[in-house]
C-alpha cells in the first residue's frame, strides 16, 4: 500500500469518525455536463483523483473537470493541467464545509452544495455524485421543495417525511451509482439551504425521525397541495389499499388559497367522453338526468354511480381539472365543474398542515392527523440494534 492511498483511507477515517448517516445524490441531473468547475464557498477540501492526493481547494481557487472520454476527467487546478483520471473525489475538511459548482458546459449554473463529491465520465457526460450528510441532503431539499416563510412545525412535517422518503427509496438510482436524483423524480434538492435558517432548525430538531407502518415498514409520505375538506381514499387514486391512510375530514384548508376551483366545459365535448367512450346511459329515465347533473357531496370514485363504472379520476386526467373532488351542472352549452382541492388528496394535505402549523399544532400532531395509522420512530435510536436504513452504494 503506497502512502498516499494510506493517508486517503486515514483521512476518510477520520473525516467520517463521528455518527452520521450519509447519502449518494446524483446532482445536476437536469444538464449533460460536460464542463464544471468546483470552487471555494466556505472551508477547505482536499481533491483525490484515484485515490491520490492531488491538491486542495481553497480561498481564490478552483478546480475545473472535463469530460475525456467514457473511462476519464481531465483535471486542471486553476489553469494547470494535473492529467486525466477515472475517479475525482473532493472531501470536506471540517464539518459544515460547502463548495460551489458552476458548470461551464452547458452554461453557467451556479449551485452550492454541503458535504464531499465524486465525478467519474460514464454515458458522455460528467455524472456528479454529492456524497451528502443525509441531514444536510434533507434541509436542501425542504428549501427546493417547499420555499420559504413557512411556520417552523410544517417544516419540521416535511422534514419528518423528506427523510422517510428518501430512506425508502435509497435503490432507485442503484444502477447509475447514486441513492436518488436531484430532480422531482425523486425529491427536488437544487442547493443545500442557502435562505432559509428556520429549515436548519427544523430537520436539526427532527434529526433522524421517520414514519413506520405497523408492520415497521417506512411508510410512503404522500401529500397533496390541498384536500378540499376531505381526504381521499387511496384505493380511489392507485386501486390499492394503504392501511395507515384512510378518508377524513379536513377543515383546516378550507379556507385556503387552493380549496375550490370552477371549469367550465363544452356540452358537446362532455357528452362525447361520457356517452362515447364508457357508454353513459344518456337515454335512461332515471340514470340519464345526472349526464350534467351529479352532486359529490363526499368523496366517491366513480361518476354518479359505481355501477357505471366510470372513474372520476379517468374524467380528470382527460379534462386536466385540479382534483376529482366536483360536481357538475348545465348552464345553456356548457357544462360547469364547481370543484374543490388540489391535487390526488392522499396523505398529508399541504395547507391544511400549514393552517395547523400556525394555530400551534406541533409536527408529531399534524403527521398524526393525516397519518393516523403510522408511528415515529428515530433511526438513531434503531441504529443500535438493527441494520443500517440506508444501503449506501459502494461508497468510494
Ligand atoms: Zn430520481
Ligand atoms: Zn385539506
Amino acid at each position: 500500500m503506497n502512502g498516499n492511498r494510506l493517508f486517503y483511507i486515514v483521512f476518510f477515517l477520520l473525516s467520517h469518525f463521528t455518527y452520521s448517516q450519509q447519502i449518494r445524490i446524483g446532482v445536476m441531473r437536469d444538464f449533460a455536463i460536460k464542463k464544471i468547475q468546483f470552487s471555494h464557498n466556505i472551508g477547505n477540501y482536499t481533491v483525490f483523483a484515484d485515490s491520490l492526493m492531488i491538491g486542495t481547494l481553497s480561498t481564490n481557487e478552483f478546480f475545473e473537470l472535463t469530460f475525456e472520454d467514457e473511462l476519464r476527467v481531465r483535471v486542471k487546478k486553476g489553469s494547470t493541467d494535473l492529467g486525466a483520471y477515472s475517479k475525482i473525489v473532493l472531501i470536506q475538511n471540517t464539518p459544515q464545509t460547502s463548495i460551489t459548482l458552476t458548470t461551464k458546459t452547458p452554461v453557467a449554473k451556479v449551485r452550492k452544495y454541503k458535504d464531499d463529491f465524486e465525478v467519474i465520465a460514464t454515458n458522455r457526460e460528467l455524472r456528479i455524485v454529492n456524497v451528502a450528510d443525509l441531514e444536510n441532503y434533507l434541509a436542501g431539499v425542504v428549501e427546493s421543495e417547499g420555499g420559504g416563510k413557512k411556520h417552523l412545525e410544517y417544516y419540521k412535517v416535511q422534514a419528518i417525511m423528506s427523510r422517510t422518503y428518501a430512506l425508502d427509496n435509497s435503490t432507485k438510482h442503484e444502477n447509475e451509482g447514486f441513492n436518488l436524483c436531484d430532480r422531482v423524480h425523486c425529491q427536488a434538492y437544487h442547493s443545500m439551504n442557502r435562505f432559509t435558517p428556520t429549515i436548519d432548525t427544523a430537520v436539526m430538531m427532527t434529526q433522524g425521525v421517520i414514519m413506520e407502518d405497523e408492520h415497521n415498514e417506512l411508510a410512503e409520505a404522500f401529500f397533496h397541495a390541498n384536500c378540499g375538506g376531505q381526504t381521499c381514499m387511496p384505493e380511489y387514486v392507485w386501486n390499492t389499499s394503504v392501511p395507515y391512510l384512510s378518508t377524513f375530514k379536513d377543515t383546516f384548508c378550507i379556507y385556503t388559497k387552493q380549496s375550490t376551483w370552477e371549469k367550465r366545459l363544452s356540452k358537446a365535448e362532455w357528452r362525447s367522453f361520457l356517452v362515447d367512450q364508457y357508454q353513459f346511459p344518456e337515454n335512461d329515465s332515471v340514470i340519464g338526468p345526472f349526464l350534467y347533473n351529479f352532486n359529490q357531496k363526499d368523496r366517491t370514485a366513480f361518476y354518479v354511480s359505481p355501477v357505471l363504472g366510470i372513474p372520476l379520476r379517468d374524467i380528470r386526467t382527460r379534462f386536466n381539472l385540479k382534483s376529482t373532488f366536483f360536481s357538475s351542472s348545465l348552464e345553456g352549452n356548457e357544462v360547469v365543474l364547481k370543484g374543490r382541492g388540489y391535487g390526488h388528496g392522499v396523505g398529508l394535505c399541504q395547507e391544511g398542515a400549514m393552517k395547523m402549523a400556525v394555530y400551534d399544532y406541533s409536527a408529531e400532531q399534524i403527521i398524526r392527523f393525516y397519518f393516523p395509522g403510522i408511528n415515529l420512530w428515530n433511526i438513531e435510536e434503531k441504529w443500535f440494534y438493527n441494520q443500517p436504513a440506508l444501503d449506501i452504494l459502494s461508497f468510494y
